[in-house]
């Protein structure tokens, strides 16, 4: 509790949260939990399964495990078992400011008010303030040509350098932000680009593979549960609450002894298909409500999105 109280403030990257987390299971000493670090692959992983053990990927995004959990030979064959939707290139853009600053929905279109492109999009109430400085956090849409000439994080003065008119849409953003509360940047702006890809596993369970009756694969003895982004993801969402979600679930389910792995399993589906549903429609919902503020300066554009019959 301790440590969620302290990520809560401010920016925490995740490698400190990844790093705690780690440490926090080294101090406590547990016999029930034996770690082995190091990189294991698919076959790796296949390989050291025996009958009745339960392997539980939670490897990420790239999951280690998920094009295998299609039964047949397709299994392992790329995104055998994935459903991936890319709903934009974008770049995370946050930054320090040195007083208060109470960012809200109209922040989103008054302080652009100038940019027609790039517009900055701030992250409105999840901004920090503690009680000194201001951590603010947004997104910008990139085009496919954008991303692929940027590094994976730069800062602001590479940005200035080689995109100058994202600059400007920034320093357009910052500098009504000073207008209005008199403060300065704290260092430079921080920048990751990504792929904003909304996908999900077919099958977040080895169910199928439990189907297959006279079959010598171990997945056919030994349950697979996917957890996490390994088994679905989406770019606007809190992805890590949705992974605590599914392994606090997942957990629920297996120390219930009595329970037969099928009913386990579909419990699971179930489960993951629930959320799935939930992160899809909010997603899209999202991403057309950016696309709707992105063309808010082009009428004819903004109407051609507006769906109403
Ligand atoms: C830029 C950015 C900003 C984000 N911001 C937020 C945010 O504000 N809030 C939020 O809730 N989420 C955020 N997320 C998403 C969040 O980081 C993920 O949802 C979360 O980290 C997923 O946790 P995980 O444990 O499922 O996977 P990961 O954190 O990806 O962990 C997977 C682990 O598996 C290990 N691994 C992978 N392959 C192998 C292998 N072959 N052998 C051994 N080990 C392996 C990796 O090293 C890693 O340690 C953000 C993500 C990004 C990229």
């Amino acid at each position: 509790m301790s440590l969620l109280h302290q990520w809560v403030q401010g920016f925490s990257p995740l490698n400190t949260i990844e790093q705690s987390l780690s440490n926090l299971i080294d101090e406590r000493g547990s016999n029930n939990v034996q770690r082995i670090a190091g990189v294991l692959t698919a076959e790796d992983a296949i390989a050291i399964l025996k009958p009745g053990d339960t392997l539980i990927d939670c490897t990420g995004c790239k999951s280690l495990i998920r094009d295998h959990l299609v039964a047949g030979p397709n299994a392992g064959n790329q995104d055998a078992n994935t459903l991936n939707i890319r709903l934009e290139y974008a770049i995370i853009v946050t930054f320090v400011y040195g007083q208060a600053y109470v960012c809200n929905e109209y922040c989103k279109h008054y302080k652009n008010v100038e940019n027609m492109n790039y517009k900055f999009i701030p992250a409105v109430s999840r901004i920090s303030y503690d009680g000194r400085i201001t951590y603010v956090s947004g997104i910008v849409n990139i085009t496919t040509e954008d991303f692929e000439r940027m590094p994976a994080t730069f800062d602001g003065q590479w940005l200035r350098s080689h995109f100058p008119d994202v600059a400007r849409s920034m320093d357009r953003f910052i500098d009504k932000v000073k207008q209005e509360t008199h403060g300065e940047l704290i260092g430079d702006l921080e920048i990751v680009r990504i792929p904003l890809n909304l996908y999900r596993a077919r099958n977040a369970t080895s169910r199928n593979w439990h189907k297959i009756e006279i079959n010598d694969h171990p997945f056919t003895s030994s349950p697979v549960f996917l957890v996490g982004d390994s088994a679905l993801g989406s770019p606007y969402f809190q992805s890590i609450s949705l992974g605590f979600e599914c392994a606090m679930h997942m957990a629920g389910l297996i120390i219930q002894r009595d329970l037969p792995i099928s009913e386990i399993f579909d419990r699971y589906e179930l489960f993951m298909y629930k959320q799935w549903l939930r992160v899809y429609m909010r997603s899209k919902m999202i991403k057309h409500n950016k696309d709707l503020f992105e063309t808010i300066d082009e009428p004819m554009r903004l109407l051609d999105l507006l769906h109403i019959y």
